[in-house]
């Protein structure tokens, strides 16, 4: 675009804005979005992604706005391979990473945390944060691994 740099600055953030909510409608990135920079990150819900298109703040002044908004590329929520799931709930990515399934054991040593799908009760292992590298575990591996959760007090 000829004389970009002298563009107003209004019209580099429409442009961005046209260009990301075009990408995101394609598909090729995810809109993800919190409360805070720190706080937990979910896909935006509908009315998040609504308010993006018609509201200004969230481009124009981030500092303020209450909707912070992430780019995510779709490649980092997919899940691990050969992994068998014991519902649609917990074969959802965003269920079992972002606090939707509970935890109910950590291994110190291991640095993996135990959790159950609320939803069947399946449990699995997994990282706290950093790679998704969840691992189905039978009762009987997970009371190995995790016997504080299991025993009884
Ligand atoms: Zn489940």
């Amino acid at each position: 675009m000829p004389g970009f740099p002298r563009e107003p600055m209004s019209e580099k953030v429409e442009l961005a804005r046209r260009v990301v909510l075009s990408l995101a409608d394609e598909g090729r990135i995810e809109l993800w979005g919190g409360q805070s920079p720190e706080g937990p990150l979910e896909r935006l819900s509908e009315t998040q992604a609504e308010r993006l298109k018609i509201d200004e703040a969230p481009w124009h002044d981030p500092e303020t706005t209450t909707l912070k908004v992430k780019i995510v590329s779709p490649a980092v929520y997919e899940n691990p391979s050969g992994v068998a799931f014991g519902c649609d709930y917990c074969a959802d990515y965003q269920n079992r990473n972002f606090g939707h399934v509970t935890q109910i054991g950590w291994n110190e040593r291991r640095r993996m945390i135990l959790i159950r799908c609320p939803r069947c009760g399946a449990m699995y292992e997994n990282t706290p944060e950093e790679e998704d590298l969840t691992r189905r575990l039978d009762e009987t591996e997970a009371r190995n691994l995790y016997p504080d959760t299991f025993r009884t007090r």
